[in-house]
């Protein structure tokens, strides 16, 4: 397209034609990587809306989790006011480093004698907090079944038994808040949030997915219904 052609004319390729891109967790803020991109790679990357880049070790063209899966979706693309710098943010799909690291910056250097901050892969389980460790604790309870526990009780049931506690639940907050109790509410949000990551869960559906879905929400139009 023409805007494309134009973005193409501003930036200063290499002599060996390439431009250095940054890649950001768009989310996060977190660098992830840093790679190279020819002309083509980033047409396809403008027109993709995934990253595209030239493996210079491969002397190919490279899509981003094309074999690993961990691909990357463009949130937007930056130039530097020389041109000679790309600043890509993402929606990062798992990790970026191809040791399976989130960032490939996860290794650091003692500056002064000290090391500051400790591995940048936290980043990625910083994040959700509370929620992924309880995400992560209904995993455990799925793939372990320890015996007495109520999580092994659900699925063991199965999905049916699981959606009519995801509707109890939700009737309860209902009601809860048409009574205006407060503290009862707080109990019901609770369970309902405990039996929706369950019923995720049976699901297949990662709840890292459903927060970030919530956090890009907010800078789309908002569809109302
Ligand atoms: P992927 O693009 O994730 O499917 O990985 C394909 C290949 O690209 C890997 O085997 C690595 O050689 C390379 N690769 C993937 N991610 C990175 C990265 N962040 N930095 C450097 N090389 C990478
Ligand atoms: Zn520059
Ligand atoms: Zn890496
Ligand atoms: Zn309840």
């Amino acid at each position: 397209s023409e805007s494309t052609a134009q973005l193409l004319g501003q930036i200063t390729w290499s002599a060996d034609g390439l431009v250095p891109a940054i890649v950001q967790d768009a989310l996060s803020k977190e660098v992830l990587m840093l790679a190279y991109m020819n002309k083509e790679s980033l047409q396809k990357s403008l027109e993709s809306g995934q990253t595209w880049f030239w493996s210079r070790s491969r002397n190919e063209l490279w899509n981003k989790g094309a074999t690993s899966g961990h691909t990357q979706q463009i949130v937007s693309l930056h130039y530097d006011c020389d041109g000679d710098t790309l600043l890509v943010k993402v929606r990062q799909n798992g990790p970026a480093c191809h040791t399976g690291a989130y960032s490939c910056f996860y290794r650091e250097a003692e500056v002064n004698g000290q090391a500051a901050t400790g591995p940048s892969q936290q980043a990625h389980e910083d994040r959700f907090g509370p929620l992924s460790r309880l995400e992560a604790t209904i995993a455990n309870r799925d793939a372990e079944r320890p015996e007495g526990a109520y999580t092994t009780y659900l699925f063991e049931k199965g999905v049916d038994k699981i959606l009519k506690k995801v509707g109890e639940e939700t009737a309860e907050v209902i009601i809860a808040a048409k009574n205006r109790d407060r503290d009862e509410l707080r109990c019901e949000s609770a369970d309902l949030i405990f039996h929706l990551l369950v019923l995720l869960r049976e699901q297949g559906v990662p709840f890292d997915g459903v927060l970030e879905e919530l956090e890009y929400r907010h800078r789309k139009p908002v569809k109302k219904d």
